[in-house]
């Protein structure tokens, strides 16, 4: 008998329980302002967190074509092309740094094991495109200033990146 007034007891705490939280999200939205209201995008960016993981942050001077970042991806989406440096500088040049975004699910998996850290999340979250090419971005080919997160990483730098056959940058020997 006390199990089962027991029972019934948590049942009515619990419906209660869940019914007071509809009911509190149900009143928030008539308090809400609209989401325009808030944030005036894309006149103005939105706001993200700081450990907000958006599309790469990359620096080709300082990276060493290790591939850790390309070996720890688990989905492959990373190509790195690199060349033996001239003498008497020593290890790679690296020539191209791709990441396939049709693939890439912002894991942050490839951040962590770079030697160099020279490769990061970043706070964009804006880029789109027309073409599935468009969405497959080589940071060695970007101005500096957009593969290092300081530009937008617009369609149009990515498009214009397309066009450049060699790194815009590279690391002075
Ligand atoms: S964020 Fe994840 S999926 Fe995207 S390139 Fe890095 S390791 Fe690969
Ligand atoms: S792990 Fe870092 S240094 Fe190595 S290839 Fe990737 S970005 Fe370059």
């Amino acid at each position: 008998m006390f199990t089962w007034f027991r029972n019934v007891g948590q049942t009515v705490g619990s419906l209660t329980a869940s019914l007071y939280i509809t009911l509190r999200y149900f009143v928030q939205t008539y308090r809400r302002r609209p989401f325009t209201k808030s944030f005036e995008y894309p006149e103005q960016p939105v706001p993200v967190k700081p450990r907000y993981r958006g599309f790469h942050r990359f620096d080709l001077t300082a990276c060493i074509g290790c591939d850790k970042c390309a070996r720890a991806c688990p989905v492959d989406c990373i190509y790195i092309e690199k060349e033996k440096a001239v003498a008497p500088a020593k290890g790679f040049v690296v020539t191209g740094f791709a990441i396939d975004y049709t693939k890439c699910m912002f894991c942050s998996l490839c951040v962590d094991p770079c030697p160099a850290d020279c490769i990061f999340m970043g706070s964009t979250y804006d880029i789109s495109g027309y073409t599935r090419d468009g969405c497959i971005v080589d940071f060695a080919k970007l101005p500096l200033t957009v593969a290092w997160g300081q530009d937008t990483l617009n369609p149009t730098a990515v498009m214009e990146s397309k066009r450049v056959s060699l790194p815009v940058w590279t690391k002075a020997v």
